[in-house]
């Protein structure tokens, strides 16, 4: 694995097949490689004589199970990508070596690093049983199962591992019983008693009871500290006390340690944490407690929505509008739409919660397919905060911070508050410029100017990360360059200069790239310690900071004026999440928004009716247009070291396109936005149509065809079913 396309092979033993969802080793090459069933059938396209024989079985139960596969085949045919390419997403790199799949129940074990000369030269005076353990473990680790045919009693085990002369692999604990779901043994770590549930929290657990068991899919809309979060623990609860496992899908790990406190502080040790920060041991580990049963809740980032679960009894999705749920390259699913149609096929209701939903789930809702519960009111006393707009054509400015907001900050500090930041955009200052010849530093590889950074005093571009040392003489004419615009770096260094005595921290991905890094920013927010936190869309990320009071933000106009299909929903997205950081306890929050375009309808409709209202007011537009979830699109994408070989074929592509359907609409190629990156040209091409059936069958029907056309050997293209970034 993994593998483009499938193959097949030949079962030419005794006895039944491996059934689908098993590995199996086979011939491939001149190598020896692990495959999985995708399928067991009568006959081939292969002449006989050229299959090969599955060389032996490795799995005797699935390693993914029926649902499972079926889930996956239909992702493989929904965002027209290899099936081989699919399945790799569900299973863990280990067992994709052909590792077994020994569930925790049977852990595996190895000599101790200490004990391991020795175990080699001394065995002969130990206990037979006891010897034969450890020259069998001298060759490598091996189950218990393996050692147990090897004449090693668990006893035996015990013993070694007292002496300390084994271990178990895989960081797990002393050997399991045969794990249940919601093993009673393991109970809440903390004995604080839940609190008393608020009417609408009530309202939504009962809207919820009523349609479970079964499926359904429920599009929660909570403002932000309404206790959707309180909603998912009493959920979760729930399944575990009838035995069933919950998969919760969250946006980004490392930003939400609360998430995991909390649900740890309530449930215990009962959770399997999957993301892609995970070592491969880990990996492999939480996807056996997950299979096994053992973990009642599995919390992930996007890949877990395939992960393989025992006894699944409900899906949620954190945060479902959020961007980080669709994958952007290579296969390009959204994992919120592959939870529902998974949900759909376990029989189970799923719950998608934002307080900003997307506007595909607020359609969804529109026409029935979701059911709308709504959680309007926050449970601090402190209500909703106030929300202003700071005109910087009247106020006057140093840097980006305009006086009424410095007037504020220093309101709130001396309130012994703290205060939140937002400015989208990371490093020092967007652009270098020299005021005598006029140049701005360009990247030499993509269509984008270099970011200075000068902390690290260098030159970096953020689309493909080349970097350079910062000098300030220009290279033309050799003026001094000036650094033009604010990142977040200029915006700390120049509060600090305004409020020395204040500690002020900074939230993106420059500070936070060192491991261990983000959670002691966030801890030194959460103890009070960092009383200003300036940051980029990480800050908006469901963070509940207790004494935040203010939140700032830097530069709505950013977004105001994006020529994308999306900049709207996601700049009234981010607004309402980073306002939302602000009051969450009992003092009243305020939110100052710095903008040049106080009368944009889009941020006055949003400030006076809310959320919902905009919501309402840009589907309609889209209606308009025609765009989703009024339509349904395709892009597809081309790159290539030649801009020629890029628009050849997808001229193609659009040509037969044309051809075969008139209810797609071709609309392109065109560039991409910036269509030059790390030396690479970059175009698209957009597929638009009414109903999905149509433009399916057109991407099925190219993307066998196109494999074939000489153009599509000289440029890398990729599809994208329901693309987000048009
Ligand atoms: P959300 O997930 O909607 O932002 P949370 O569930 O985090 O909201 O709730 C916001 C705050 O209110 C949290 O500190 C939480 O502990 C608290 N909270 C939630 N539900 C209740 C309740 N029923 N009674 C008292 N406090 C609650
Ligand atoms: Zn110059
Ligand atoms: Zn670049």
């Amino acid at each position: 694995m993994p593998l483009a396309e499938t193959f097949d092979y030949v079962w030419s033993d005794e006895g039944p097949a491996p059934m689908p969802g098993c590995r199996v080793a086979v011939p491939f090459g001149r190598s020896r490689r692990v495959g999985l069933v995708i399928e067991s059938a009568g006959g081939s396209d292969v002449p006989k004589d050229r299959l090969k024989a599955v060389l032996e079985p490795l799995d005797r139960e699935p390693l993914v199970g029926g649902e499972l596969l079926a889930t996956l085949r239909w992702a493989a045919d929904y965002y027209h990508h290899p099936i081989g390419e699919v399945v790799r997403h569900a299973i863990p790199g280990l067992l994709r070596k052909g590792r077994p799949s020994t569930p925790t129940a049977e852990p595996a074990w190895r000599l101790a690093t200490a004990a391991r000369e020795e175990a080699r030269t001394s065995a002969g005076a130990r206990a037979r049983r006891q010897a034969l353990a450890l020259e069998r473990l001298a060759s490598g680790p091996a189950t218990s199962a393996e050692l147990r045919r090897a004449g090693v009693t668990r006893a035996v085990l015990t013993r070694l591992v007292e002496k300390g002369m084994i271990e178990r692999l895989e960081g797990g604990s002393a050997p399991a019983g045969n794990a249940t779901p919601a093993a009673p043994d393991r109970g809440p770590v903390s004995a604080e008693p839940p609190p008393e549930l608020t009417p609408d929290q009530a309202r939504v657990l009962e809207a919820i009871a009523v349609r479970a068991p079964g499926y359904a899919a429920f599009l929660l809309h909570g403002v932000t500290g309404s206790g959707k979060t309180e909603v998912f623990l009493r959920l979760i609860s729930e399944q575990l006390a009838a035995a069933r496992q919950t998969l919760l899908l969250v946006p980004e790990i490392g930003l939400t340690p609360q998430l995991v406190a909390r649900l740890r502080a309530r449930l215990g040790d009962r959770l399997a944490i999957v993301h892609s920060g995970l070592g491969d041991a880990e990996r492999l580990d939480a996807w056996r407690r997950a299979r096994s049963g053992e973990a009642g809740v599995v919390v992930g980032t996007r890949s877990a929505v395939f992960a393989e679960l025992a006894a699944p009894g409900l899906v949620i999705v954190d945060e479902e509008h959020d961007l980080s749920y669709k994958q952007q390259q290579g296969f390009r699913y959204s994992a919120r739409d592959v939870a529902v149609v998974r949900a759909r096929r376990l029989g189970i209701p799923i719950v998608l919660a934002s307080a900003t939903p997307s506007l595909e789930s607020v359609h969804n809702a529109r026409t029935g397919r979701y059911r709308r519960l709504e959680m309007p009111s926050r449970i601090g006393a402190g209500g909703q905060p106030r929300v202003v707009l700071v005109d910087l054509n009247r106020h006057a400015a140093r840097g980006v911070l305009s006086t009424p907001l410095v007037a504020a900050v220093e309101r709130h500090l001396s309130a012994g508050q703290q205060v939140l930041l937002f400015l989208n955009r990371r490093g020092f200052a967007p652009v270098l410029f020299c005021p005598t010849c006029r140049d701005v530093e360009q990247c030499g590889r993509c269509d984008a100017r270099l970011t200075v950074h000068a902390g690290r005093a260098e030159l970096r571009c953020h689309h493909c990360g080349a970097a350079k040392p910062l000098r300030f003489g220009c290279a033309r004419c050799g003026s001094e360059r000036i650094a033009v615009g604010a990142g977040t770096e200029r915006v700390t260094q120049e509060l600090q200069a305004l409020f020395p005595e204040r500690r002020i921290g900074r939230l993106d991905r420059d500070a936070t790239a060192r491991k261990g890094a983000l959670d002691s920013v966030l801890a030194d927010v959460q103890s009070g310690a960092t009383r200003i936190l300036v940051g980029t869309q990480m800050l908006t990320k469901g963070h509940d900071f207790p004494n935040v009071t203010l939140v700032g933000v830097l530069n709505a106009d950013q977004g105001l004026f994006g020529t994308e299909l999306r900049s709207d929903e996601r700049l009234a997205q981010t607004i309402v999440q980073v306002a939302g950081r602000a009051g969450r306890r009992d003092t009243p929050g305020e939110v100052l928004i710095q903008t040049h375009y106080p009368e944009h309808p889009l941020l006055a409709r949003l400030l006076t009716h809310g959320y919902a209202a905009f919501a309402e007011l840009a589907l309609e537009e889209r209606r308009r247009a025609g765009w989703p979830p009024h339509s349904h699109l395709a892009l597809w994408r081309a790159e290539a070291a030649q801009r020629g070989a890029v628009f050849a074929l997808l001229e193609r592509v659009a040509a037969e396109s044309r051809e075969a359907t008139e209810s797609v609409e071709v609309l392109g190629p065109a560039p991409d936005p910036m269509e030059r990156k790390a030396g690479r040209f970059r175009g698209r091409l957009l597929l638009r149509s009414s109903s999905r059936p149509p433009l399916h069958a057109l991407l099925a029907r190219l993307v066998g065809a196109c494999r074939t056309w000489p153009e599509s050997r000289r440029a890398r293209w990729s599809i994208d079913v329901d693309p987000v970034d048009t």
